[in-house]
């Protein structure tokens, strides 16, 4: 079926009242980045939906793309047609036969923007109606829930037939919210966060901390490789690799084992904390749930807590870890995430860390290192790249993979 365009209809934001101008205008800037390889295309937004003008461009590869930008509700490929009733009709027929298998309940559902055509909404229902059951006997007319609804659009310039509708992704678009800085490391729960938080449209630039040699070019690769898989929902994402060694070693010969995990833990928040606030990040995303690991037990989180004072938000606090997992599955992050190149932490972890650690105690023993010094370290030999969809980190040979494991 050749489509000539694909009518994108708006979430969430067409309810957002004054912000709404601004929520289209990211919205529609957000559609043309992703499409930005297709330059055959049209794109003209309105005030509650977008046309795409394929031009002869395939949809197919359209609606991939679309299916990633948040802030879409759903979309609709179209047929544009003459206003002439008997083209109008040619084109439904074909279009009904191309998307309606036999037998399956139908009906028509009109909306006449241009309100000079001659048919109003009802007597264009009908006059489409009696035409296709002539013409096709075995679809059966069904005012709710049909299989298969014919929509007319009546629009100044033409008349426009779908009869499919694809379910879009939902939320706000990406950059609405303004920016966070997303604690990123290479386990499963992480890459969902930051699913999540593009979901509420915030623009998110990845932290992740890595300790060479303890932790391989593998495991920083699996992280960057991670965030590739996220990029198409918002185009490119910058990612921070913070170099953790020398702050690990110190805390592991100055800290108590009992203490080791929480004061790593204050380290890393302080660190994310001074990045964010360097690059204007407001808020601070991390993939924790309440009580999966001793790290994030109530006590835990307070603990760590502590040292910053910009918001945190923990997208999957309360998703069991089934739960996260589906999600995981679902933006294809899973596979990647189960790779076992050994994080930072995992190397470091204490094997009995304190699962009710004390506030007094953690500031206590941090007294012990040179909080100050260990930051600048770090903060002066931060890497900073920008990543693009496609993008790939690790060696694929499935062979070189199969021995690793
Ligand atoms: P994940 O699956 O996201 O690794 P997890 O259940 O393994 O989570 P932890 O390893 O305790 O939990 O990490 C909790 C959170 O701390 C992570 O979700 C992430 O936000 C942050 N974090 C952990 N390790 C790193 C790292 N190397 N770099 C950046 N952030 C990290
Ligand atoms: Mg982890």
């Amino acid at each position: 079926m050749q489509y000539s365009e694909i009518m994108v209809r708006y979430g969430e934001l067409s309810t957002k009242g004054k912000n709404q101008k601004a929520f289209i205008g990211r919205l529609n800037g957000n559609i043309a980045k992703t499409l930005h390889d297709f330059p055959g295309l049209t794109i003209r937004p309105k005030r509650d939906r977008t046309h795409i003008e394929l031009n002869g461009t395939d949809a197919t590869p359209i609606m991939d793309r679309l299916q990633k930008v948040f802030g879409i509700q759903s979309f609709s490929p179209s047929v544009q047609v003459e206003k002439d009733m008997d083209k109008v009709k040619a084109a439904a027929l074909e279009l009904v036969n191309a998307t309606a298998a036999n037998g399956v309940t139908f009906k028509v559902e009109t909306k006449r923007a241009d309100k000079t055509f001659p048919l109003d909404t009802n007597a264009m229902n009908l006059a489409m109606g009696d035409f296709l059951t002539v013409q096709r006997p075995d679809l059966v007319v069904k005012m709710k829930h049909p299989d298969v609804t014919l929509r007319v659009e009546i629009r100044r310039e033409a008349i426009f037939l779908s009869t499919t509708t694809i379910k879009g992704a939902g939320g706000l678009p990406v950059g609405t919210a303004g920016k966070a800085a997303m604690m990123l490391s290479g386990g499963i729960d992480s890459p969902v966060a930051a699913y999540l938080a593009l979901k509420r449209g915030v623009d998110i630039e990845m932290v992740h901390f890595f300790s060479p040699p303890y932790t391989s070019d593998n495991a920083m690769n699996k992280a960057k490789e991670l965030t590739a898989k996220l990029t198409p929902y918002v185009g490119s994402i910058t990612f921070i690799g913070v170099p953790f060694t020398h702050t690990q070693e110190e805390i592991k010969a100055k800290v108590p084992e009992g203490y080791l995990m929480t004061i790593q833990r204050r380290m890393m928040l302080r660190l994310t904390e001074a990045i964010a606030k360097q690059r204007g990040d407001l808020v601070i995303f991390n993939g924790e749930s309440v009580g999966q690991v001793a790290s994030q037990t109530l006590a835990s989180m307070a603990a760590i807590n502590d040292v910053s004072v910009m918001p945190i938000v923990r997208p999957v606090a309360t998703m069991d870890k089934t739960e996260i997992i589906a999600q995981a599955e679902k933006i294809d992050t899973y596979e990647l995430s189960i790779m076992p190149f050994e994080d930072c932490c995992t190397i470091f972890a204490p094997p009995a860390p304190k699962t009710q650690p004390r506030i007094d105690k953690a500031r206590y023993y941090e007294t012990k290192i040179d909080v100050q010094g260990l930051m600048d370290e770090a903060l002066a030999n931060l890497s900073i790249d920008v990543i693009r969809p496609g993008q790939e980190f690790l060696n694929q040979d499935q062979d070189i993979i199969a021995d690793l494991l």
